[in-house]
């Protein structure tokens, strides 16, 4: 569980977050939460708007490991069409707030050195959030779409062409796993608990 507190609004579990409408509703919260809402942002094309009023949400259909993405001069928050019906509500709901507090921690401070610092993990904890860096949607459909198999160590699961992996099932060439520095060994499909950037 990625929910700290109980602010309002506390993460509604009958909130779908499937459609633009709701996840702008999300993150303009975040950013009323945060006291930026009435922020007017550098904006070449529409000066003089609020931050809540150039904020904008849409899906990214290349996004296949990241859940999402925040752009500060266009006030866009940008989120993964392939990841999100793979996502819990929860997960979508974290992602959002995530990505919102991105733009907060800009508005707030200007561009950060890490994106993940000072400023974007306190608006993460002022909206109720885990400042996490990463996410855990299990990814295997796509990458079972993308045509990739799977392989293991003695640590975790890898992700290969179908190539390498007739290599490695036939034992025809070796793969050594740069963090246990075992041998990878041909696997049958699920993933486990790899994490991908938001
Ligand atoms: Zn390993
Ligand atoms: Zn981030």
């Amino acid at each position: 569980m990625n929910i700290i507190s109980n602010r309002r609004p506390a993460f509604d579990r009958t909130t779908e977050y499937s459609h633009v409408g709701a996840c702008i509703t999300l993150a303009q919260w975040v950013l009323e939460e945060c006291g930026v809402s009435e922020t007017i942002p550098f904006s070449r094309s529409r000066p003089g708007r609020t931050a809540s009023e150039l904020l904008k949400v849409s899906f990214n259909e290349r996004f296949t490991s990241r859940a999402g993405d925040a752009t500060f001069g266009q006030m866009r928050i940008r989120l993964s069409g392939p990841l999100w019906p793979l996502m819990s509500k929860e997960q979508r709901y974290v992602t959002i707030v995530h990505e919102a507090c991105h733009l907060v921690a800009w508005i707030r401070s200007g561009p950060a050195k890490a994106p993940h610092g000072f400023e974007w993990r306190n608006a993460m904890i002022e909206c109720g959030v885990k400042p996490e860096r990463t996410h855990s949607v299990d990814r295997t459909p796509i990458l079972s779409e993308m045509g990739y198999l799977k392989a293991s160590c003695g640590c975790r699961h890898h992700f290969v062409t179908p190539a390498k992996h007739a290599k490695i099932a036939a034992q025809s060439r070796s793969y050594i796993c740069r963090s246990c520095h075992q041998k990878l060994v041909a696997e049958a499909y699920t993933e486990s608990s790899k994490r991908y950037r938001f």
